[in-house]
């Protein structure tokens, strides 16, 4: 049986427990023990796939096809813990398959309550995540802050499973936050304390504090912490402000962190080895000797975590250049409203996410017309790549009203299509093209020299394709489709030739990028981005 680690969140929301949860995993697997992360997510959303950016950030797509948490991009990042739609439950997942037992009749006349019913339900979910695998620690971080009603079963349950399982399988580890009041000048740790009080009133008590604050805590400050919390003084982990996020891994392992988890899991101690991600990640992402500027032309831009995946990869990238990466955010209404130049002057590179719905769209053909026509490298993502199509077919073909049916239903150039099993579609849930798909690279193409392999696979979440019928039209003009599903039906990457470096994809190649092993489209565009830097600078 593996041993558990719950995370839990305290006083506040937006403290990182996502980057905690997996830089605890990093630390732990670089000892070499074998780890699976999930999340469980107090809202009644199935999934976050029907939910808006602006409410939830991004959505992140794993192999398997589940639409889940952002925090499973952090996981995949930072570890190798293999990601399944086991790894991301939310209540309206319980609570589904409860109602659904329900009217199988499967209680046998029972009243079908929270506590045990529902209770039951998160505890066997919590167990599916690594039964029938080698797993040795499952680390599972639990949404919200404590305090919250929606979070309360998920608590009660890990209570339940925690007394269960008996002490030394199963520990708490509570991030809270320990505020510097400016006026005072004193950290404070009342927050922390009550915290930490109202876990216990629900009869949890956590074994490590993990504290983000602005500065290191004191020794005197963590006693006291450590003392009113009813934690061993070692186990009061400062976690303040880092340069980069990559590092917090390193900064738990120099307080011992790895130790206090052998100790209190009752496990013989491996000493994490972290010199690998110290050398190849955080050395390099902290001294790179050039910059470069990247610009993303997309509609939720006031929100970091709607593009976290794009940002990371992008950082990624930036790592594996030598490069300061200096990410411009531009909403696509602004271009529309105001002309790209005015917006694209001067940067190195041009990306286009994904993203639906009419909103901004011209303002996003706008910014690739520039790409394309001033030659800056271009990089378009799922909605960029339709866009680039669109593009293209305007201003290259002359179907001057080329358009997608989803913002023109009654386009007479549909260049971008819905396949006929999509139109049949109802619910909007989990209903897209969703997971990995294999794709076939042409050789010769920008995309096959930057995978350097005939055959990949990548995730997908849209449901509109580029529609085959103008594949020839579009070829004529100089449109390369460089990859497409192995049966040659859809159109998977395009390319515009004779351009220096104007790729885009179907897919989603950000979630698959780490930190250590940048992905090969986000490489090598912005590799390309240096080089046209180089060739206004010189
Ligand atoms: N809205 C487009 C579609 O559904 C693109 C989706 C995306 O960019 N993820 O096909």
């Amino acid at each position: 049986m593996p041993k558990y680690i719950f995370i839990t969140g305290g006083v506040i929301s937006s403290l990182g427990k996502g980057i905690t949860s997996a830089s605890i995993g990093k630390l732990l697997e670089s000892t070499g023990l074998k780890i699976t992360i999930q999340k469980c997510d107090p809202y009644i959303n199935v999934d976050p796939g029907t939910m808006n950016p602006f409410q939830h950030g991004e959505v992140y797509v794993i192999d398997d096809g589940a639409e889940t948490d952002l925090d499973l991009g952090h996981y995949e990042r930072y570890t190798n813990a293999l990601m399944t739609r086991e790894n991301n439950i939310t209540t309206g997942k319980i609570y589904h398959s409860v109602i659904l037992k329900e009217r199988r009749g499967d209680y046998l006349g029972a009243t079908v309550q929270v506590v045990p019913h529902i209770t039951n339900e998160i505890i066997s979910h919590i167990k599916k995540v690594s039964s029938g695998k080698d797993i040795d620690i499952v680390i599972c971080e639990i949404g919200g802050t404590v305090g919250d009603i929606e979070s309360l079963p998920f608590l009660e349950a890990i209570r339940q499973f925690k007394q269960h399982v008996g002490r030394g399988n199963a520990i708490n580890i509570h991030l809270t936050l320990v505020p510097y009041i400016k006026a005072a000048q004193e950290v404070k740790t009342k927050p922390t304390q009550h915290s930490v009080g109202k876990l216990r009133e629900i009869g949890i008590v956590p074994e490590i504090l993990i504290c983000r604050t602005e500065k290191a805590l004191s020794k005197k400050v963590k006693e006291k912490i450590g003392l009113f919390c009813n934690v061993d003084e070692d186990a009061v982990i400062d976690a303040p402000d880092v340069r980069d996020v990559y590092e917090v891994p390193l900064l738990f392992k120099k307080q011992g962190l790895d130790k206090i988890v052998f100790r209190l899991l009752d496990l013989r101690y491996k000493e994490a080895d972290l010199k690998e991600w110290q050398n190849r990640v955080v050395k390099r992402a902290l001294h790179p000797s050039k910059k470069v500027t990247i610009a993303v032309v997309g509609k939720y831009m006031e929100l970091n975590d709607a593009y976290k995946s794009i940002y990371e990869a992008l950082k990624h990238a930036g790592v594996a250049n030598d490069a300061k990466m200096d990410i411009k955010k531009i909403d696509s209404e602004d271009i529309e409203e105001k002309g790209a130049e005015k917006f694209l002057k001067g940067v190195d590179g041009i990306l286009v996410p994904g993203g639906f719905g009419t909103r901004g769209i011209e303002g996003k053909i706008k910014a690739i017309k520039f790409a394309r026509e001033k030659k800056i490298p271009f990089f378009g993502i799922c909605l960029g790549m339709q866009c680039a199509v669109i593009e293209f077919a305007r201003n290259a073909c002359g179907l001057k009203k080329a358009n997608s049916t989803e913002f023109d239903k009654s386009t007479p150039a549909p260049v971008i299509s819905l396949l006929e099993e999509q139109k049949r579609v109802k619910d909007m849930g989990a209903t897209m093209r969703l997971g990995a798909y294999p794709c076939k690279l042409k050789k010769g193409t920008k995309s096959y020299e930057a995978y350097g392999r005939e055959k990949i696979s990548e995730r997908h979440r849209h449901r509109y394709e580029f529609d085959i019928h103008y594949k020839r039209s579009m070829e004529k003009e100089g449109l390369v489709i460089s990859g497409a599903s192995p049966d040659l039906r859809l159109v998977e990457m395009i390319e515009v030739a004779g351009h220096p470096w104007f790729v885009a994809c179907q897919f989603h190649p950000e979630f698959k990028s780490k930190p250590d092993d940048c992905h090969p489209l986000f490489r090598n565009f912005v590799r390309a981005a240096l080089i046209y830097q180089k060739t206004y600078t010189a």
